[in-house]
C-alpha cells in the first residue's frame, strides 16, 4: 500500500501543527510521499506566509524596502525550527539567496514558491527523509499550463528511485526555467500529480475540516458530512463554490482511478470524505450535497422559428466566445435560448456581446436580466428516483421562493435551480430540510 499525504497551510502553521503531522506520518508507514503547503494562518486575523511573500515581491518590484516582510517570513520559519528543536539546521543561506534575488530581479512566481520550498525543507529534515525540489520534477508548458506527460514521466522515474520523499506543493518549473506556481491553493494539484506518478493507492489531503459537508455551514446550521462522493458529483458541487479542494486537483488522480481521502489534521480519527470514481455505496439521503452561488445574469435571445434554423446556437455562442465569456448554463425553449453567465465577468462587455449576437444571429430580441442565484442539487442517488424534482419544487413553493430557471442534465446527477439572489439562502434551507431533515 502506498499513500501520498498532502498537508494544507493550517496543518503546518506552527511547530505544534508540524508535530501533529509528524505523528500522522510516523503512525502509518504507507504514507511514503509528503507534500506540504506553506505555513498558513495560526489564528483568525493572522497572515499566510504566501501572502507575506507576495507582499515582499510587490514592494521589491517597486524598488521599495521589503525588510519588514522578509523579517516576518524569517520569524515564521525560525519559530517552527525552534519549536521542533531541529539542531544544526538553518535556512539562512536560503534567505540570503531569496533577498538577493528580490533585489536583483524580483519575480512573483519565484517569491511565492519559496513558501512551500522552505517548509518542505524543514519537513524533510524533521521526518528524516529526502527532499525533492518540485522545480526538478514538475513542468509547465510554454502556454503556462501543466506539462502533464513530461511531469509524469520525470516524476515517476524519480520516485521509483526514491522510496520516501517530501516534495513541496504549489510550484514547478516554468518553460523559461524559473519556478512557476499553480493558482492559489495549488498544492492540492501537486499532491494529485505525485499520487498519479507513483500510482498511489490513496491520495490523502489533510486539512482543517473532516471532509465535505452536504451544504454551506454559513447557511445551514451543522450540516451533515459527506462520507463518499464521486469525482463527477464533486465537480458539480465544487464548480458552484465548495472550497475545500482546488478544483483542478482531481484530474491527475482521476486519470488513474486513485481515490482522494479528505482528512482533518486536528481530528485524524475522523474518516473524512472519500472522493472516488464510482461506488456502490448508497448515500444516506437522495442527494449528496447542495451548493450555489449568487451573481449570475441571464441573456434571453428570442427568434421566431429558431428551432428550425441550423447553426443558430453556434452563432449565439460565438458572440460570447468573441468576448472571452464562458457560459454556465443554456436552457432553451422552441423560439428562445437563455445563456446564463457570471455577472461580474459579463457586465463590462454586455453591450458588445448584445451587438455581436445581433450581427451574427439576427434575433428578434435580446433581453438581459440580473441578480440570479444558481443552486446545484447534486446526488448519484437521484438517478432513477421518482419524485426528486417534485420534492424540490414543492419545498421551494412552501418556502415562498419563485423559481426563475430549471436545468437538469440527462445524467440525472444534478438539478440546477435559478432563484432571485435575495431568495438564495431561504431556497438552500428549504431544499436541505426536505432531503436531510425529513428524509424518507
Ligand atoms: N500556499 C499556497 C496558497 O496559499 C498554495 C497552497 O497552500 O496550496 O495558495
Amino acid at each position: 500500500m502506498k499513500k501520498v499525504a498532502k498537508f494544507g497551510g493550517s496543518s503546518l502553521a506552527d511547530a505544534s501543527q508540524f508535530k501533529k503531522v509528524g505523528d500522522i506520518i510516523r503512525e502509518d508507514p504507507d504514507r511514503v510521499y509528503v507534500v506540504p503547503s506553506a505555513p498558513g494562518k495560526r489564528f483568525g486575523g493572522d497572515t499566510k506566509v504566501t501572502d507575506l511573500l507576495y507582499r515582499m515581491y510587490y514592494k521589491a518590484s517597486k524598488d521599495e524596502d521589503f525588510g519588514e516582510e522578509l523579517d516576518r517570513i524569517k520569524e515564521r520559519y525560525q519559530d517552527i525550527i525552534d519549536g521542533l528543536e531541529l539542531e544544526d539546521f538553518s535556512l539562512e543561506g536560503d534567505f540570503a539567496q531569496i533577498e538577493r534575488r528580490m533585489q536583483q530581479s524580483p519575480d512573483s512566481n519565484y517569491a511565492a514558491s519559496r513558501g512551500e520550498y522552505l517548509n518542505a525543507k524543514i519537513m524533510a529534515r524533521y521526518l528524516g527523509i529526502p527532499f525533492i525540489d518540485a522545480a526538478d520534477v514538475i513542468f509547465f508548458s510554454e502556454d503556462g499550463t501543466l506539462d502533464a506527460d513530461r511531469t509524469n514521466e520525470v516524476l515517476s522515474e524519480k520516485l521509483s528511485k526514491t522510496p520516501r520523499a517530501v516534495i513541496p506543493g504549489f510550484y514547478g518549473r516554468g518553460a523559461d526555467g524559473n519556478p512557476k506556481t499553480f493558482s492559489r491553493g495549488g498544492s492540492d494539484i501537486t499532491g494529485s500529480i505525485v499520487a498519479r506518478a507513483c500510482r498511489a493507492d490513496v491520495y490523502e489531503n489533510w486539512t482543517d475540516v473532516s471532509g465535505f459537508l452536504a451544504a454551506d455551514p454559513r447557511i445551514i446550521n451543522d450540516p451533515v458530512g459527506i462520507e463518499v462522493i464521486t469525482y463527477r458529483e464533486l465537480r458539480e458541487l465544487s464548480y458552484m463554490g465548495a472550497a475545500v479542494l482546488h478544483e483542478d486537483a482531481i484530474f491527475p488522480v482521476r486519470h488513474e482511478g486513485i481515490p482522494i481521502n479528505i482528512k482533518n489534521t486536528n481530528r485524524p480519527q475522523d474518516e473524512g470524505t472519500w472522493i472516488v470514481e464510482s461506488t456502490c455505496q448508497k448515500t444516506g439521503y437522495t442527494i449528496t450535497g447542495i451548493a450555489g452561488k449568487k451573481g449570475f445574469c441571464t441573456v434571453l435571445i428570442s427568434k421566431a422559428l429558431m428551432n428550425s434554423e441550423v447553426g443558430f446556437g453556434r452563432k449565439v455562442l460565438q458572440a460570447f466566445e468573441e468576448y472571452g465569456i464562458s457560459f454556465e448554463h443554456m436552457p432553451s425553449g422552441i423560439d428562445t435560448m437563455t445563456i446564463v453567465v457570471h455577472e461580474d465577468e459579463f457586465k463590462h462587455k454586455e453591450q458588445q456581446v448584445v451587438s455581436a449576437i445581433h450581427r451574427l444571429a439576427e434575433p428578434d430580441s435580446v433581453e438581459i436580466d440580473s441578480d440570479l442565484a444558481l443552486i446545484a442539487v447534486v446526488g448519484r442517488g437521484m438517478k432513477s428516483t421518482r419524485g426528486t424534482a417534485g420534492r424540490i419544487f414543492s419545498a421551494l413553493a412552501h418556502a415562498q421562493v419563485n423559481v426563475r430557471m430549471i436545468d437538469q442534465g440527462s445524467s440525472e446527477l444534478n438539478i440546477i435551480i435559478g432563484v432571485d439572489d435575495k431568495d438564495f439562502e431561504r431556497a438552500v434551507r428549504a431544499i436541505y430540510d426536505i432531503f436531510v431533515k425529513t428524509s424518507f
